[in-house]
């Protein structure tokens, strides 16, 4: 079975003044459903305020679960923070941390959202209100549920938040590929930090990956691989710069479980960037990465 965290507050309708596309969410959802014979569901819980607090700004997180946004914070974020927003901003590290557990007990675990790689100290960014990944990370080393964890970020988008927030912690390493030129651009120091060049295609990809990431993974000797699988590096996104295939992700997939899975190290998912016009497409990219990932994980 593949073990996937959801919750019904991930699904929410779009808030108004918003430039980002809603639904991906509860397309991911439908999708995975219609699989359901492999799917072992769980729900997530909300992330509680003092592990949002060990991260983000008190003051911050305040604003957030009060759905009092300062404006200018909002226009950074890209929508604004209505009450819906808010619940749905505590659920999804919960659905991040939730899905750490499940992979160290089973091998591996996705969460259907998450990846909010671009939120940062005092405020969220990019689409991003609080970041599931230093959340659950920073929660997962705090208590003792793992000595060191690595955040394995794929998204065509440089993970500046996740570096951010984790910097200064050894326990938490930071993975970061992405497209030189893309946002933001004004950029992080990940524990490694691979930029490529605009169009980049498969093979070159995968070869960069796999060179640059298993030094990595073979210094830090991680206990647990955070994987940020966006999937806008995809040739046709609307805001990616990269020229990968759809069998080039598939590749990515397949990849990143022979890594983790020669190594014996559990491997949790989330979801990340990919953006268009077509959300049906765009999720069912991300449910073919989590059915890749899961199916890799039952048969090894
Ligand atoms: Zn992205």
């Amino acid at each position: 079975m593949i073990h996937v965290v959801h919750h019904p507050a991930y699904v929410t309708e779009a808030p108004g003044r918003s430039t980002y596309r809603w639904g991906k969410n509860g397309a991911i959802r439908d999708l995975l459903i219609a699989e359901s014979e492999r799917i072992a569901w769980h729900e997530a819980a909300p992330m509680p305020t003092p592990w949002l607090e060990a991260t983000h700004d008190p003051d911050y997180v305040a604003e957030v679960l009060a759905a009092r946004v300062p404006p200018v914070k909002e226009r950074r974020i890209g929508f604004p923070v209505t009450p819906t927003v808010a619940t749905r901003a505590a659920m999804v590290p919960g659905g991040t941390w939730a899905a750490a557990l499940l992979a160290m007990e089973h091998g591996f675990a996705a969460n259907t959202a998450g990846g909010s790689h671009h939120a940062l100290h005092d405020t969220g960014a990019g689409y991003c209100v609080f970041n599931d990944l230093a959340v659950a990370a920073i929660r997962l080393v705090e208590e003792g549920t793992v000595d060191r964890l690595l955040i394995v970020d794929v998204d065509v988008h440089q993970g500046d938040g996740t570096a951010a927030l984790t910097a200064g912690r050894p326990e938490i390493a930071t993975y970061s590929i992405h497209a030189e030129k893309n946002f933001p651009a004004r950029k992080a120091q990940s524990t490694l930090d691979v930029p490529l060049a605009d169009g980049m295609g498969d093979d070159a990809y995968l070869a960069t990956l796999e060179s640059t990431l298993v030094p990595l993974i073979d210094e830090m000797q991680p206990q647990l691989i955070l994987y940020q699988a966006g999937v806008d590096p995809f040739e046709d996104d609307r805001l990616g710069r990269l020229g990968l295939t759809l069998d080039g992700l598939a590749r990515r997939e397949r990849l990143m479980a022979r890594l983790a899975i020669g190594r014996g190290l559990p491997l949790a998912s989330t979801v990340g960037g990919g953006y268009g016009d077509d959300v049906m497409a765009i999720a069912r990219r991300h449910v073919d990465a989590i059915l890749i990932l899961g199916e890799a994980f039952a048969a090894r």
